[in-house]
């Protein structure tokens, strides 16, 4: 090991090479973790993307040898049909020879089959990231032990059998995907192209995926492998985009096998013959060899580069050197405590104002109280006054003197008079 790597206060410890003495048991871990992995079962998800009657139900059936599509029934023509992509998935617990696989397959009906197929895209990634959504959330509950995995693991990207190039749309489509699944394009229905022409489109399909910058999904090479897997490996990257026929029918060849094939008035296509297709190898790829390579890249790579960008995005910024161990969960507590102490300090506001305005309203009224009193004591003294008068005049009437008459009173001066 490298001792660069060795923190500068923990001392490095030599390694020595020795021989047991005697069996340890630990050559039993492989088995120790086979088993393991045996009894929790494994999951898996693939996604099927393509235009629809490609061939997509029926490849899948044939991949897994399962039933898992029944047949579809085509919409007549007074049903209305969706206007946007759909997403549907299936699931199958599927069990060879003990080993239990839960299998997910994700289907994306509409597909390429409107006049305006621009957005195609959107709820595919979108779905794609909600299950990455769903994972991180999992990843930060407080109990982690049973996650749940329903990451897309392959994305079985359908190509129609032109002969030509890719379409643009295919071409938009795998940009936004490749940096979010694991991509293995298929070239369907290659039963409807002639050995040459699929050699040929191989090439054209090869070359736009280089010139675009698309990232397909490559068998791993490791450094000590025997040579019986590399040369397997390099076997199966010689296929890609692998050109597949399904078929769930049995059939009869001619020499009297029963095979999984196709019947056509010159021969017979068997799905599983080297000679004829590239379904074995897909299925090698897919399946037999590269199914943990295809869910270790998903977790390691592309849910980690989008996590990452994710929680960038939030805002956790990135240390210098180490890129911080951020907990969501820890950064929504702070912006909950954050929001909180704004809340209160617009209450505390608030409450000042209100009390500013009771203060105002406070003192207005005692002034217009105070003004109140001082207009009840005026009309008080006047009225006071007015009585004095009268009295006084009541009692000069009684005495019998003559009354001076007041000024400015005609009103009294009459009624004083009629009186008389
Ligand atoms: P999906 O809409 O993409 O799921 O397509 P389906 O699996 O429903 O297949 C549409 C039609 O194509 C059906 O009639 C299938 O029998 C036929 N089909 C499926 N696979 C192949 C193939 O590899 N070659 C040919 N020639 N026809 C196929």
């Amino acid at each position: 090991s490298d001792p660069s790597f060795a923190p500068s206060n923990v001392p490095s410890v030599p390694t020595i090479r020795k021989k047991l003495m005697g069996y340890v048991g630990f050559a039993n871990l492989p088995n120790q973790v086979h088993r393991k992995s045996v009894r929790k079962g494994f999951q898996f998800t693939a996604m099927v993307v393509g235009e629809s009657g490609l061939g997509k139900s029926t490849l899948v059936n044939t991949l897994f040898n399962t039933t898992l599509y029944p047949p579809k029934v085509p919409l007549a023509p007074s049903e209305e049909r969706p206007k946007t992509v759909a997403i549907e998935s299936i699931g199958a617990d599927i069990d060879e020879n003990g080993v239990r696989l839960h299998l997910t397959v994700v289907d994306t009906p509409g597909f390429g089959d409107f006049v305006n197929n621009d957005d195609s895209w959107r709820p595919i990634v979108e779905n794609i990231e909600s299950r990455f959504d769903s994972y991180l959330e999992q990843e930060n509950r407080v109990n982690r032990s049973k996650i749940v995995d329903n990451r897309i693991h392959a994305c079985l990207y359908f190509i129609q059998p032109t002969g030509h190039s890719l379409k643009q749309l295919d071409i938009e489509v795998m940009r936004r995907l490749h940096t979010k699944v694991n991509l293995i394009p298929i070239i369907a229905k290659a039963d409807t192209l002639t050995d040459e022409e699929v050699l040929q489109f191989k090439q054209r399909v090869l070359s736009d995926i280089a010139y675009h910058n698309i990232q397909i999904f490559q068998a791993p090479t490791y450094e000590n492998e025997d040579e019986e897997t590399i040369a397997e490996a390099e076997e199966i990257a010689s296929k890609i985009p692998f050109a597949v026929v399904g078929s769930d029918q049995p059939i009869q060849t001619p020499d009297g096998r029963i095979v999984r094939g196709r019947v056509y008035p010159w021969g017979v296509v068997e799905v599983d013959n080297e000679d004829h297709c590239d379904f074995v190898k897909l299925r090698q790829m897919l399946v037999r060899t590269y199914m943990e390579e295809l869910r270790e890249y998903t977790n390691d790579v592309l849910y980690e580069n989008w996590r990452t960008e994710k929680l960038l995005s939030m805002g956790v910024l990135q240390d210098s050197s180490v890129f911080k161990e951020i907990n969501p969960a820890a950064r929504l507590q702070e912006e909950r405590v954050m929001h909180e102490a704004k809340l209160a300090k617009m209450e505390a506001e608030m409450k000042m104002v209100f009390s500013q305005k009771v203060q105002e309203k406070e003192s207005k009224l005692k002034q217009s109280e105070e003004e109140l009193y001082a207009r009840h004591k005026d009309m008080k003294d006047t009225l006071e006054k007015q009585r004095n008068d009268l009295e006084d005049k009541k009692r000069r009437l009684e005495s019998g003197r003559p009354l001076t008459p007041e000024k400015g009173s005609t009103q009294r001066k009459k009624g004083f008079l009629r009186s008389t």
